[in-house]
Protein backbone atom coordinates (compact mmCIF):
# COMPACT_ATOMS: atom_id res chain seq x y z
CA UNK A 1 0.00 0.00 0.00
CA UNK A 2 1.48 3.03 -0.78
CA UNK A 3 -0.01 6.61 0.67
CA UNK A 4 1.03 9.97 -0.03
CA UNK A 5 0.60 13.14 1.88
CA UNK A 6 -0.07 16.17 0.37
CA UNK A 7 -0.95 20.14 1.55
CA UNK A 8 0.95 23.41 2.02
CA UNK A 9 3.28 24.52 4.32
CA UNK A 10 1.84 24.19 7.72
CA UNK A 11 -0.89 21.64 6.87
CA UNK A 12 0.86 18.85 9.04
CA UNK A 13 1.57 16.55 7.17
CA UNK A 14 4.53 15.68 9.23
CA UNK A 15 2.32 15.33 12.09
CA UNK A 16 -0.11 12.83 10.86
CA UNK A 17 2.47 10.88 9.30
CA UNK A 18 4.36 10.02 11.96
CA UNK A 19 1.41 9.41 13.76
CA UNK A 20 -0.25 7.31 11.43
CA UNK A 21 2.98 5.40 10.92
CA UNK A 22 3.17 4.61 14.71
CA UNK A 23 -0.49 3.65 14.96
CA UNK A 24 0.05 0.78 11.66
CA UNK A 25 3.14 -0.30 13.35
CA UNK A 26 1.60 -1.34 16.68
CA UNK A 27 -0.70 -2.96 14.88
CA UNK A 28 2.05 -5.06 13.44
CA UNK A 29 2.45 -3.71 9.94
CA UNK A 30 5.86 -3.11 8.21
CA UNK A 31 5.83 0.90 7.49
CA UNK A 32 8.04 2.81 5.91
CA UNK A 33 7.89 6.74 6.50
CA UNK A 34 9.64 8.79 3.73
CA UNK A 35 10.04 12.23 2.60
CA UNK A 36 10.15 14.49 -0.85
CA UNK A 37 12.09 16.02 -1.96
CA UNK A 38 14.27 13.57 -0.20
CA UNK A 39 14.08 10.00 0.88
CA UNK A 40 17.17 8.32 -0.94
CA UNK A 41 20.78 9.61 -0.73
CA UNK A 42 21.31 10.97 -4.17
CA UNK A 43 17.63 12.56 -3.47
CA UNK A 44 18.34 14.25 -0.05
CA UNK A 45 21.73 15.48 -1.76
CA UNK A 46 19.39 17.17 -4.95
CA UNK A 47 17.19 18.27 -1.65
CA UNK A 48 19.75 20.48 -0.62
CA UNK A 49 20.18 21.85 -3.48
CA UNK A 50 16.81 22.90 -4.41
CA UNK A 51 15.88 24.28 -1.01
CA UNK A 52 19.26 26.51 -0.98
CA UNK A 53 19.85 30.02 -2.24
CA UNK A 54 21.71 28.48 -5.48
CA UNK A 55 17.88 27.22 -6.41
CA UNK A 56 17.23 31.07 -6.71
CA UNK A 57 18.98 30.94 -9.82
CA UNK A 58 17.18 27.96 -11.37
CA UNK A 59 14.18 28.44 -14.12
CA UNK A 60 11.07 26.56 -13.34
CA UNK A 61 12.41 23.70 -15.92
CA UNK A 62 15.35 23.10 -13.63
CA UNK A 63 13.95 22.87 -10.72
CA UNK A 64 11.04 20.85 -12.09
CA UNK A 65 13.71 18.17 -13.61
CA UNK A 66 15.69 17.94 -10.80
CA UNK A 67 12.71 17.52 -8.82
CA UNK A 68 11.91 14.73 -11.09
CA UNK A 69 15.50 12.84 -10.58
CA UNK A 70 15.57 13.31 -7.01
CA UNK A 71 11.58 11.31 -7.49
CA UNK A 72 13.37 8.69 -9.13
CA UNK A 73 16.34 8.00 -7.11
CA UNK A 74 13.79 8.21 -4.28
CA UNK A 75 11.40 5.46 -6.42
CA UNK A 76 13.91 3.13 -7.74
CA UNK A 77 16.01 3.07 -4.16
CA UNK A 78 13.37 2.82 -1.90
CA UNK A 79 9.94 3.04 -2.25
CA UNK A 80 9.24 0.62 -5.29
CA UNK A 81 11.66 -2.04 -2.91
CA UNK A 82 9.97 -1.43 -0.04
CA UNK A 83 6.49 -1.76 -1.29
CA UNK A 84 7.85 -5.07 -3.61
CA UNK A 85 9.03 -6.33 0.24
CA UNK A 86 5.05 -5.60 1.22
CA UNK A 87 5.60 -2.90 3.31
CA UNK A 88 3.06 0.00 3.75
CA UNK A 89 4.84 3.36 2.12
CA UNK A 90 3.86 6.54 3.82
CA UNK A 91 5.32 9.75 1.67
CA UNK A 92 5.51 13.10 2.51
CA UNK A 93 4.83 14.91 -0.80
CA UNK A 94 5.52 13.54 -4.12
CA UNK A 95 3.69 13.95 -7.41
CA UNK A 96 0.88 16.15 -6.91
CA UNK A 97 3.70 18.53 -5.05
CA UNK A 98 5.37 19.01 -8.88
CA UNK A 99 1.19 19.57 -10.02
CA UNK A 100 0.69 22.26 -7.68
CA UNK A 101 4.01 24.29 -6.75
CA UNK A 102 5.75 23.77 -10.45
CA UNK A 103 2.61 23.62 -12.45
CA UNK A 104 -0.28 25.71 -10.21
CA UNK A 105 1.81 28.18 -8.78
CA UNK A 106 5.22 27.70 -11.41
CA UNK A 107 3.31 28.12 -14.40
CA UNK A 108 5.18 24.93 -16.01
CA UNK A 109 3.07 23.34 -18.85
CA UNK A 110 1.30 20.25 -17.61
CA UNK A 111 2.09 18.33 -20.60
CA UNK A 112 6.11 19.02 -19.80
CA UNK A 113 5.21 18.07 -15.80
CA UNK A 114 2.76 14.59 -16.54
CA UNK A 115 6.01 13.85 -19.15
CA UNK A 116 8.17 14.17 -16.03
CA UNK A 117 6.39 12.18 -13.92
CA UNK A 118 5.82 9.69 -16.23
CA UNK A 119 9.44 9.25 -16.30
CA UNK A 120 10.02 10.20 -12.64
CA UNK A 121 7.47 6.94 -11.20
CA UNK A 122 7.63 4.83 -13.81
CA UNK A 123 4.42 3.11 -12.90
CA UNK A 124 4.86 3.56 -9.12
CA UNK A 125 1.44 5.66 -8.39
CA UNK A 126 0.04 6.24 -4.91
CA UNK A 127 -2.97 3.97 -4.06
CA UNK A 128 -3.79 6.71 -1.82
CA UNK A 129 -3.35 10.48 -1.21
CA UNK A 130 -4.42 12.43 1.69
CA UNK A 131 -4.70 16.16 1.20
CA UNK A 132 -4.28 18.13 4.19
CA UNK A 133 -6.43 21.12 3.47
CA UNK A 134 -5.92 24.51 5.18
CA UNK A 135 -7.08 27.73 4.52
CA UNK A 136 -3.49 29.67 3.16
CA UNK A 137 -3.05 32.90 6.44
CA UNK A 138 -3.70 29.53 8.71
CA UNK A 139 -1.03 27.16 6.77
CA UNK A 140 1.36 30.22 6.74
CA UNK A 141 0.90 31.31 10.32
CA UNK A 142 1.96 27.73 11.98
CA UNK A 143 4.91 27.18 9.47
CA UNK A 144 6.29 30.57 10.45
CA UNK A 145 5.47 30.23 14.41
CA UNK A 146 7.14 26.60 13.84
CA UNK A 147 10.41 27.98 13.09
CA UNK A 148 9.92 32.10 13.89
CA UNK A 149 14.34 32.41 14.13
CA UNK A 150 14.97 30.63 11.29
CA UNK A 151 15.38 32.43 8.35
CA UNK A 152 12.43 30.81 6.04
CA UNK A 153 13.25 28.56 3.18
CA UNK A 154 12.90 30.28 -0.19
CA UNK A 155 9.40 28.69 -0.41
CA UNK A 156 7.72 29.96 2.48
CA UNK A 157 8.65 33.41 1.98
CA UNK A 158 6.00 33.87 -0.81
CA UNK A 159 2.77 35.15 -0.04
CA UNK A 160 -0.43 34.07 0.93
CA UNK A 161 -2.02 34.51 -2.76
CA UNK A 162 0.63 32.23 -3.69
CA UNK A 163 -0.26 29.40 -1.02
CA UNK A 164 -3.90 29.65 -1.92
CA UNK A 165 -3.44 29.31 -5.61
CA UNK A 166 -1.81 25.95 -4.57
CA UNK A 167 -4.55 25.27 -1.90
CA UNK A 168 -7.09 25.64 -4.95
CA UNK A 169 -4.92 23.75 -7.19
CA UNK A 170 -4.89 20.84 -4.01
CA UNK A 171 -8.67 21.02 -4.35
CA UNK A 172 -8.78 20.65 -8.28
CA UNK A 173 -6.50 17.61 -8.07
CA UNK A 174 -8.94 16.35 -5.94
CA UNK A 175 -11.78 16.48 -7.74
CA UNK A 176 -10.35 15.43 -10.66
CA UNK A 177 -9.15 12.01 -9.20
CA UNK A 178 -11.52 11.34 -6.32
CA UNK A 179 -10.83 7.46 -6.24
CA UNK A 180 -7.37 8.12 -5.66
CA UNK A 181 -7.46 11.65 -3.35
CA UNK A 182 -8.78 12.64 0.01
CA UNK A 183 -9.29 15.89 1.08
CA UNK A 184 -9.19 16.02 5.15
CA UNK A 185 -10.06 19.62 6.96
CA UNK A 186 -6.88 20.26 8.65
CA UNK A 187 -8.02 23.31 10.42
CA UNK A 188 -9.30 20.92 13.66
CA UNK A 189 -7.97 19.25 16.80
CA UNK A 190 -4.65 16.97 15.73
CA UNK A 191 -6.30 14.04 17.10
CA UNK A 192 -9.36 14.79 15.58
CA UNK A 193 -7.55 14.86 12.13
CA UNK A 194 -5.65 11.64 13.22
CA UNK A 195 -8.01 9.28 14.02
CA UNK A 196 -10.11 10.58 10.88
CA UNK A 197 -7.14 9.64 8.37
CA UNK A 198 -6.40 6.51 10.92
CA UNK A 199 -9.89 5.52 9.94
CA UNK A 200 -9.85 5.82 5.84
CA UNK A 201 -6.28 4.07 5.76
CA UNK A 202 -6.51 0.86 8.23
CA UNK A 203 -8.76 -0.62 6.08
CA UNK A 204 -6.84 -0.42 2.96
CA UNK A 205 -4.10 -1.64 4.65
CA UNK A 206 -6.02 -4.85 5.51
CA UNK A 207 -7.00 -5.51 2.06
O1 LIG B 1 7.18 19.32 2.82
P1 LIG B 1 8.05 20.52 3.05
O2 LIG B 1 7.22 21.75 3.34
O3 LIG B 1 9.19 20.30 3.98
O4 LIG B 1 8.71 20.73 1.57
C1 LIG B 1 9.92 21.39 1.36
C2 LIG B 1 9.76 22.53 0.36
O5 LIG B 1 9.89 22.11 -1.00
C3 LIG B 1 8.45 23.21 0.51
O6 LIG B 1 8.69 24.52 0.97
C4 LIG B 1 7.83 23.21 -0.86
O7 LIG B 1 7.43 24.52 -1.11
C5 LIG B 1 8.93 22.78 -1.81
N1 LIG B 1 8.51 21.86 -2.88
C6 LIG B 1 8.36 22.31 -4.20
N2 LIG B 1 8.03 21.43 -5.19
C7 LIG B 1 7.84 20.12 -4.93
C8 LIG B 1 7.99 19.66 -3.61
C9 LIG B 1 8.33 20.55 -2.60
O8 LIG B 1 8.51 23.47 -4.48
N3 LIG B 1 7.57 19.30 -5.94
Amino acid sequence: LFVTFEGGEGAGKSTQIRRLADLLRRRGYDVLMTREPGGSPGAEAVRHVLLSGAAQEFGTRLEAILFAAARNDHVEEVIRPALASGAIVLCDRFIDSSRVYQGATGNLESDLIEALQRVAIDGVKPDCTVILDLPAEIGLGRARKRAPDEAPDRFEREEIETHETRRQAYLAIATADPGRCHVIDADRDEDVIAKEIAALIEPMALS
